[in-house]
Order: C-alpha cells, then structure tokens, then sequence
C-alpha cells in the first residue's frame, strides 16, 4: 500500500502549481523535493530557460533539477504560505503557516537567491506586498530579511553568500546557532 502523495499539481493562476492533498501544521515537512543536483555551470549554459527557471539552488556551487517532479511547478509568492529548508543533504518543503487542503503551496524565490546569485524575475502574484521584481536575498527589505531569518525560511547555503553577514550576527543574536552555522 502507498502513501497518498502529500500534493498534487493543477492549474494554478499562471500555468500549473503545486496544492496542498492535506491540511498541514506550521513546521511540517511537506514534500521532500526530489531531483538532480547540477552544477552552476550548467545552469548558466542554460541560462533564461525554462529548465534553469525549475532549478532550486541546492549549495554553494549546486543546484537542484526538479525534472517533472511536483517541485518544477512551485510557484513564487510575495507572501508565501511555505519555505525551503535542507537537511540530511536534501531539500524540502516545508510549511511556514498552518495550510489548508488544496491551497496552492507558494514560497518566496528571494529566499533561495543567494547575494552572490544573479538570476530575477517579474512578479505578478496579486499580493498587497508584491515586490514586482524578484531578486536575490539581500535585495529584500530589512524587516522581511529579518522575519525570514528569524524564522528559519532561509536555507543555510543561502544565509552563507549573504553580502552583510553582521546583518544576521547583530540583529539575530537570539537565533539558533543551527540557523547560521554553516553546512
Ligand atoms: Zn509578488
């Protein structure tokens, strides 16, 4: 017997995305993402298509190629509902709110950006907070920076490239050690 998958993909408010099968706590893991890891160079090779618009960076130098899986279709929002996070050398979804069955999962690109990354985006998700271009992690606002950081929604190899690293030591001296040490 099978595990009823945890999401499913439809047709969202533009092209396809990924929903929510069930209702999830703050916290859950929501889907492992499952993929090929790649180097940067080949991402740049392709740079501006739609196969290097699904990678999700995955390390310093490594992204992950979702292939067809669900994670190809997750879609940005200026007001996410999950984040990515990665442990055990994987990447995952995860809840950042308690999620209703069939609420499409959305999770903020700028938050796997790194400052050292160079890739942007318009954005036209409809949110009073739209930022309208999406770009890396440092070019958020301070508060969103911090409320991010504060709340684990930044994977470490990201936290890593960020241009102004006294940002995070100064301001989130109270942060678990596991949110900035590195890995
Ligand atoms: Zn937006």
């Amino acid at each position: 017997m099978t595990k009823a998958a945890p999401v499913f993909v439809a047709p969202a408010g533009i092209g396809r995305g990924v929903f929510a099968a069930r209702t999830f706590r703050r916290g859950d893991t929501v889907l492992t993402i499952e993929g090929r890891v790649v180097n940067y160079e080949r991402l740049w090779e392709r740079e501006g298509s739609r196969y290097a618009a699904n990678c999700i960076r995955f390390g310093p130098e490594t992204y992950l190629d979702p292939g067809d899986g669900p994670a190809a279709f997750l879609n940005h929002s200026c007001a996410p509902n999950a984040a990515i996070g990665k442990t055990a050398n994987r990447l995952q979804l995860i809840a950042a709110r308690r999620i209703a069955a069939g609420e499409e999962l959305v999770f903020d690109y700028s938050t796997t950006i790194g400052d050292d990354d160079v890739w942007r985006m318009r954005c036209r998700c409809g949110q009073p907070s739209c930022r309208r271009l999406i770009r890396n992690f440092g070019s958020l606002p301070p508060a969103l920076r911090q409320h991010y950081l504060a709340n684990g929604f930044v994977p470490p190899f990201i936290v890593r490239t960020l241009a102004d690293p006294s940002f995070v030591m100064s301001r989130h001296a109270g942060l678990s050690s596991s949110l900035i040490r590195p890995r």
